[in-house]
Formats: structure tokens, C-alpha cells, sequence
């Protein structure tokens, strides 16, 4: 399962790494963040299939730009170690100068906050002395299986003091998506309560979801179904309930509704179900879609920069003073990269030190720390002492 899972990180950042090759010179400019392993022209043209080739051309220059990204930032400069010869991130050994040099935090949930329903260690205090010292907060998720108002109540319920508006779940990305661009149809969901609840408050009309997820189809012979031609948008999210029936309905919608709109919460493809495997993500529900209709999905949530801008834009935030904080290599740490922004990887979720610094990784953030209590100060790194 591991080779699985990260043979798809791979293809996932080189696919991301490609798309955001376009806005490199734009984010290097705005952020003084050098873009230089994305420029060549021969990086945008490949295909995700090109992975192979992006290894062996982007190897040389890891150590380039990281130090030149050290070097733009003078602030920064004396929260890193010294570059190891891997070129991998280092750890973050002076967390005060990371604080003094971003407004706003970004936490991923999962495996940063939370593992489950059990709150890690020091969040509490973490979050406390952040919020002292003036910085804003936020925290995304890619899982859109609940609202944001849901995600309210588990935090709550773990005892942390978060208001609506500090969270943005991948299900409220995507009704925000349609409702900025003025959507007036219907939406049929593939997902579950979350995106309803979602799209309930935008005031998007909406059918399919959990009563969908018994139905199933007569297959008679002549047999044929019938769908709504007002349906103006499919949005597909993790649904534990996906069955034939609702693939076909998505299918006609998206196949015979002229116009009709593709749009994923997330791409993810496995999530974390119980701890004991790796469970088929989001995007086996998107790639089923994918399959039936030959069309590509706009992306909502993480690593598409939609909810970054939109998070920038709503507060007026400059996403160079931004720190993303994740646990994921190919959604949390690639979706502050591609926003231009600060990344921190935490080692308390999915990716351990041996995945980080692996050769075959090549998504590599500003620094890694054990868990987000590493900001409170110093600690040794992970693998060097308990
Ligand atoms: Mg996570």
C-alpha cells in the first residue's frame, strides 16, 4: 500500500508542479520565492507521465533554489539549519523566527490537529500562543464530509475555541465556487451530508447525496433512466455510499446536460478511515466521473489554489505572510507552495522523515517539525532524539 500510495504523490506533484509552472514567474515575482525548477519550457510541456523525466531534471537543482528561497527571506534565514546535502527541508530549529515572519497560519486538520477524534498533543497551547502573538488562524480540510459548522462542533467538542470563519472544509469550496460565479441551476451530489449542508446555506438548489444511496437500477431490457435537465453542475466529494445508480445519474448529467459543470472537492486518493490501512479516497469517486464522461473536474479544495485565493481575498491577506502547516506532502505542503506561501511539514500524520527524505520525494517544504507543539520552541529533530 505504501508504494501505492506514494508512486500517486508523485504523479499528483508533477501534475501540480506542471500546472503551477504556468504561474511561476508570477508567484516568484509577488513573493520573492524563486520558481527557478519550475521555468523550463520543457517542464510544461510534459505529461504526468513525464514524472520520470521531471525526477531526473529537477534532482540536480533541489539544493538551488532552496538556498536562494533562504536567501530572500532574511528573516528566515536564521530559522534553518544548515541545508543537508540531500537537499530535503530541515527542521525547524528556531521557530520564533518563522512566527516574527508570517501573519497567518493555514493548519490542515487531520493528522495535524486532530488524529481521528483525538486532539494531538500541545495543539492547545500551540494555538493559544499563536493567537497571543497577533497571528490569524485558519484551518482546511480536503475531507468533505461534514460543514463548516460541523467541523465547529468537533472542535468544540476536543475543547479548541474556533469560530465558522476560521475553517474552510473542501465542501464549503465547492458550493463557494458556485456560488461566485453566480450559479443558478441544479447541483447533483455525489457525497454525502457535508456538501448538502453547504450548499443549503448558498442557497444552490440541490438533489442526490445520502438519498441516493440505496437506490439501485432495473436493468431490464429497454430500460432507461431519466434524469433532471435543470441539473447545471455535478459535485463530487467522498461518498461511502457511491453506487451504480448515482454514477449513471452524474454520467446522463454531465453527458446530456449542455454546460453541465464538473467539480470536485478533492482528488485525494486514499484517506485515512481507521488507522490500521489506507482507505480509497475522494478521487476514486472523482475518477469514476472521470472515466464515464472523458471530462476533467475543477478542483475545489487542496492542492488547487481556489480556497487559497479565496481565504487571501476574503481577508486580505498576502500569501507571502501566510505559513501553510500540514502533514501531507502532495496536498498540503504542494497547495502552500502553489499559493506562494510558507510550508511546514508536521511528522504527526501521514508522512514520516524516511518519506520526506526520500529520493523519491520531490515536494519539499520550507522546514518539517515533529507536530505543530514544535512551534512553542526548539526540540530535537525527529530520528535524532526522543
Ligand atoms: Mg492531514
Amino acid at each position: 500500500m505504501q508504494s501505492v500510495a506514494k508512486s500517486g504523490a508523485l504523479r499528483t506533484g508533477a501534475g501540480a508542479l506542471l500546472q503551477g509552472a504556468e504561474r511561476s514567474d508570477s508567484l516568484a515575482k509577488s513573493t520573492g520565492r524563486p520558481f527557478a525548477f519550475l521555468r523550463s519550457s520543457s517542464y510544461l510541456r510534459q505529461g504526468q507521465g513525464g514524472a520520470a523525466q521531471l525526477h531526473r531534471e529537477v534532482a540536480p537543482l533541489k539544493s538551488q533554489p532552496r538556498q536562494a528561497s533562504r536567501g530572500a527571506a532574511t528573516a528566515m534565514a536564521a530559522a534553518v539549519s544548515a541545508p543537508e546535502a540531500t537537499g530535503a527541508a530541515p527542521y525547524l530549529d528556531d521557530p520564533a523566527s518563522l512566527i516574527d515572519s508570517v501573519k497567518t497560519f493555514i493548519f490542515d486538520c487531520d493528522g495535524v490537529i486532530w488524529k481521528g477524534e483525538s486532539l494531538i498533543d500541545g495543539v492547545p497551547e500551540t494555538l493559544d500562543k499563536l493567537r497571543a502573538a497577533g497571528k490569524k488562524l485558519i484551518f482546511v480540510t480536503n475531507n468533505s464530509t461534514k460543514s463548516r459548522k460541523q467541523y465547529m462542533k468537533k472542535f468544540t467538542d476536543l475543547g479548541l475555541s474556533v469560530t465558522e470563519e476560521e475553517i474552510f472544509a473542501s465542501s464549503f469550496a465547492a458550493a463557494a465556487y458556485l456560488k461566485g460565479i453566480g450559479f443558478n441551476k441544479k447541483a447533483y451530489i455525489i457525497g454525502e451530508v457535508g456538501i448538502q449542508k453547504e450548499m443549503d446555506i448558498a442557497g444552490i438548489s440541490h438533489l442526490g447525496g445520502p438519498e441516493d444511496g440505496q437506490k439501485t437500477i432495473d436493468l431490464s431490457p429497454g430500460v432507461m433512466m431519466e434524469h433532471d435537465h435543470d441539473v447545471g453542475a455535478v459535485v463530487v466529494g467522498f461518498d461511502r455510499y457511491l453506487n451504480y445508480y448515482k454514477l449513471q445519474y452524474a454520467t446522463l448529467c454531465l453527458r446530456e446536460n449542455p454546460g453541465c459543470l464538473f467539480i470536485a472537492t478533492n482528488c485525494d486518493a486514499v484517506t485515512h478511515l481507521t488507522d490500521a490501512q489506507e482507505w480509497a479516497g475522494g478521487g476514486s469517486m472523482v475518477g469514476a466521473i472521470k472515466g464515464s464522461t472523458k471530462k476533467e473536474p475543477f478542483v475545489a479544495g487542496k492542492p488547487s489554489t481556489f480556497m487559497m485565493d479565496w481565504i487571501a481575498k476574503s481577508y486580505g491577506i498576502d500569501k507571502s505572510e501566510i505559513c501553510m502547516v500540514g502533514d501531507r506532502l502532495d496536498t498540503d505542503i504542494l497547495f502552500g507552495q502553489n499559493g506562494g506561501c510558507r510550508t511546514l511539514l508536521v511528522l504527526s500524520g501521514v508522512t514520516n522523515l524516511k518519506t520526506l527524505q526520500s529520493p523519491d520525494n520531490h515536494i519539499q517544504p520550507d522546514f518539517y517539525a515533529n507536530q505543530i507543539s514544535d512551534l512553542l520552541g526548539a526540540k530535537a529533530p525527529a530520528g535524532v532524539a526522543a
